[in-house]
């Protein structure tokens, strides 16, 4: 009785959209010109004054990660329909672990639960009903292989994420999803039996949304937090917005000519007055204008107005051990500091010289001459390298966005709006960020999962 609504020729016109994508130069996927165009046509002849309702079991809005994966699991005796607003899909997803993706991870998934902040715990109904290990296998059903590097990062075989995207939409197509691009909604309206969705051209009645609009960073892929409007217009409880995975910047950072230069295993620390230390271990990339890398990425969620950071380099050892060792090493030693420096550190070169300067010692004076208290000053810079934060990176370079979507506003086993039954959330749009290491495309899927799961 719904469908008699719809016009064959309208949902047989969207149908066609999915099939009709191809892999651009830029990356993302798009339907040709001529496709898009038919479809506004039809949509001119049917609604005349561009006003058309339809209705749908389940509009999707915003074909990022977690929209896709949602379409492609799409149950096939729905009338479904996914909106996005810009011209390509998946764009971040395109670009996730440099165009390689990083799908998820390898790890036990208890452990996933301490990946993503203090939220974390919270997501048990979430990940633990579509695992790691069950998205690996759905992958791997559909006939993408996938392999897990060492350090527990999850590929697919091939490299490519445009490989992902396009297994996405392949079955998006098949499950007969049609896509519109170029279609941003603008305003969600609470029905008796479901929602009207606004786009700058129509309204469209639906039974049920998922909101997958992402969060606020990297804007120019589309997930530019502009819907985060609309959900605050329908009184969802949100946390304020945050770049996280982000760069972390100190005043007078040093180590600009080390750009491109990343060590392993360094030990971080976050501290400021009167909260508990934070601390992580991981690699750590000198940037052009602040630390970067794994360990500083993760844990820029925690930073905070006026931390102090605190670095070491060399784990394994502590500021007095450090310096009695080059002490022992450099007496009767007629090698240079920075000889003797790489002696007994396997640090970069480039490092242990541009410490050597911040010591204001050559790095080529004989190391036997140095007194007590400059390796001392050297041990402390190698071991507790101290700077005054001065701020993360912001959304145009943060990988992933912190606050969004208040979780206790939503029934984590359904993914629905605890005041409005049938709008449902997935990926980012949440108040989820994770670690580096996919697990934020892990939430994203298994969230997308657990909200098709309801509709089905
Ligand atoms: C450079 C980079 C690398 C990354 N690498 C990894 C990685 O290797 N592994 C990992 O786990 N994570 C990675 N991430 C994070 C991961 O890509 C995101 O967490 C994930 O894409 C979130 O999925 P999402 O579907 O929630 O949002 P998105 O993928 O951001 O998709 C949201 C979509 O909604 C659309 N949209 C927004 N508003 C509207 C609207 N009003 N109407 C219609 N459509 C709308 C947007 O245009 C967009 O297409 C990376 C992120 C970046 C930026």
């Amino acid at each position: 009785m719904i469908y008699s609504r719809l016009t064959s020729k309208t949902s047989a016109e969207l149908r066609g959209c999915f099939s009709q994508f191809k892999a651009d130069d830029a990356g993302g996927l798009s339907p040709g010109k001529e496709d898009n165009a038919e479809m506004w046509k039809t949509n001119r002849k049917a609604g005349g004054a561009f006003v058309v309702n339809r209705l749908y079991d389940l509009i999707i809005i915003g074909a990022g990660a977690a929209g896709l994966f949602a379409a492609a699991n799409a149950p096939s005796n729905q009338k479904i329909l996914l909106l996005e607003k810009t011209s390509r899909v998946g764009q971040k997803l395109y670009m996730a672990g440099g165009g390689q993706c990083n799908l998820t991870n390898d790890a036990d998934i208890k452990t996933f639960l301490t990946r993503y902040g203090a939220n974390g715990r919270l997501l048990r109904p979430v990940l633990f009903p579509f695992s790691n290990r069950a998205l690996m296998s759905w992958f791997e059903a559909r006939g993408l292989p996938l392999v897990v590097r060492e350090d527990g990062k999850v590929f697919p075989a091939s490299m490519k994420s445009n490989d992902v995207i396009k297994l996405f939409t392949d079955l998006a197509a098949q499950k007969g999803v049609p896509l519109r691009l170029d279609t941003p909604v603008t305003g969600i309206t609470p029905l008796d039996n479901g929602f009207d969705l606004q786009t700058p051209t129509e309204r469209l009645h639906t039974r049920n949304v998922l909101v997958t609009t992402g969060g606020a960073s990297y804007p120019q892929t589309g997930s530019d937090g502009s819907f985060f409007t609309c959900l605050e217009e329908l009184g969802i409880p949100l946390i304020p917005c945050r770049p996280a995975l982000a760069a972390i910047h100190v005043c007078g950072y040093p180590y600009a000519a080390l750009s491109g230069i990343s060590v392993e295993n360094v030990a971080l620390t976050l501290t400021a007055g009167g909260v508990a230390p934070i601390q992580g271990r991981g690699d750590l990339l000198f940037t052009h204008r602040a630390f970067s890398g794994p360990v500083i990425l993760t844990h820029s969620r925690y930073v905070t107005d006026g931390m102090t950071l605190t670095l070491n380099y060399l784990p394994q050892r502590d500021t007095a051990a450090l310096r009695k060792t080059l002490l022992d090493a450099a007496s009767g030693d007629k090698r240079q500091l920075l000889t003797l420096l790489e002696s007994v550190t396997t640090l970069p070169r480039r490092l242990l010289e541009t410490i050597c300067l911040r010591a204001t010692l050559s790095p080529d004076v004989k190391a036997s001459h140095l007194s007590g208290a400059e390796m001392a000053q050297l041990a402390t810079l190698l071991t507790a390298d101290i700077h005054q934060v001065s701020k993360t990176g912001g959304f145009g370079s943060a990988m992933v966005t912190a606050g969004g979507v208040a979780l206790d506003a939503v029934d984590l086993r359904t993914m629905q709006s605890r005041a409005y039954p049938g709008l449902c959330f997935a990926g980012e749009v949440l108040d989820v960020d994770g670690d580096t290491g996919g697990y934020n495309l892990q939430f994203a899927f298994s969230s997308a999962m657990r909200a098709m799961e309801g509709v089905g």
